[in-house]
């Protein structure tokens, strides 16, 4: 990792020309950073890190909705070239093929540079009045996914879900809450922290924090979105899950991790009580919109709460130590370096 001069983005690159203000710092960085996954783009010998932008418009040429002054939030994900039928509708999300591209991740250069250039349809508008938390757009966006799958899963048969179950209190689990609280569910978040922000953070929303084993809840959920990506978490999730319940995996767990399931004990679990168990990845524009709605609707104070350090450009390297009490770390790049 290093902070180097680029060359200045190319027209081709999009009709938007954007002055980032701030940057999102998330557990793929990290990896990125240690060389477990990413790659640069074709025949270049560095990858541009960042996938949670937020910035101003400083140009538009033939730009259609977007003028001079518009923060924007760039969406991560490309289609692959020749779109498979999710890419071809605009569900990059789901592709199908995995020839898709992302941005600060797979193939193009991120957004963690002082200018960027986005196309337009790639580019979603922010409100001036989200100036400070709009870098919280694209976390939440795999959020408002996952909610959509849910719903569109509890569509299956009358249900009433009325208890959700967060697993794990990073941004992620945060935002799932946020938005669990925002549809009036009994909410209710599970972590191992006992001090730090967190379990305030949680308090805040109303909902009901929780240290320990799912199997001492005392209850069980009807929806479940698990954020933890911790391999026994999730098994005991899949197991406590109330009849007809909904578990949506969001946190992707780190390779080979102890922990055993019995598949017949599973499978009579799903089988007798109905459930559902699924996993989501990314978001695609809809998922964008709808995530800059739920942030618009949210508390202001709680969302700045949620953005727990917030590094001046010349201190980018303090953004990627983690540090207790982290939430969300972002860099501030219009602060100049
Ligand atoms: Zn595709």
């Amino acid at each position: 990792m290093a902070l180097t001069e680029v060359a200045e983005p190319e027209p081709f690159e999009g009709t938007l020309l954007v002055r980032a203000l701030q940057l999102g710092i998330c557990g793929t960085d990290f990896d990125l950073i240690a060389g477990d996954y990413g790659w640069a783009p074709d025949g270049c010998g560095h990858l541009v890190l960042g996938h949670e932008s937020l910035g101003e418009v400083a140009e538009a040429s033939d730009a259609g909705n977007f003028k001079k002054g518009d923060l924007v939030v760039g969406i991560v994900r490309r289609p692959d070239a020749q779109p498979c039928v999710a890419c071809a509708v605009g569900e990059w999300d789901m592709c199908r093929n995995g020839r898709y591209t992302e941005r600060g991740i797979k193939e193009r250069h991120g957004f963690g540079a002082q200018r960027w250039r986005i196309e337009p349809e790639f580019a979603v508008k922010v409100e001036a009045e989200m100036r400070a938390v709009g870098v919280l757009v694209e976390p939440a966006s795999v959020l408002a996914k996952a909610w959509e799958h849910i719903e569109h899963i509890g569509r299956r048969a009358h249900w009433r879900p009325r208890s959700l179950l967060v697993t794990g209190a990073g941004p992620i689990g945060l935002l799932a809450a946020m938005m669990g609280q925002q549809r009036g569910l009994a909410v209710h978040v599970l972590d191992q922290v006992t001090d730090g922000p967190k379990p305030k953070l949680v308090e805040d929303l109303g909902a009901k924090y929780h240290t320990g084993g799912v199997e001492r809840l005392g209850f069980r959920p009807d929806i479940v979105i698990e954020c933890s990506g911790a391999a026994a978490l999730t098994r005991d999730c899949m197991l406590h899950l109330g009849s007809a319940g909904i578990l949506c995996m969001v946190g992707s767990s780190a390779h080979a991790q102890d922990a055993l399931l019995d598949i017949s004990q599973f499978n009579r679990a799903m089988v007798l009580s109905n459930l559902a168990v699924f996993g989501v990845v990314n978001g695609n524009r809809r998922h964008y919109e709808q995530a800059a709605e739920a942030l618009r609707r949210a508390s202001r104070s709680w969302l700045l709460g949620l953005i727990t350090r917030r590094e001046p450009f010349a201190n980018w390297r303090a953004a990627f130590e983690r540090q207790p009490g982290d939430v969300k770390v972002v860099i501030d790049l219009a602060s100049g370096a």
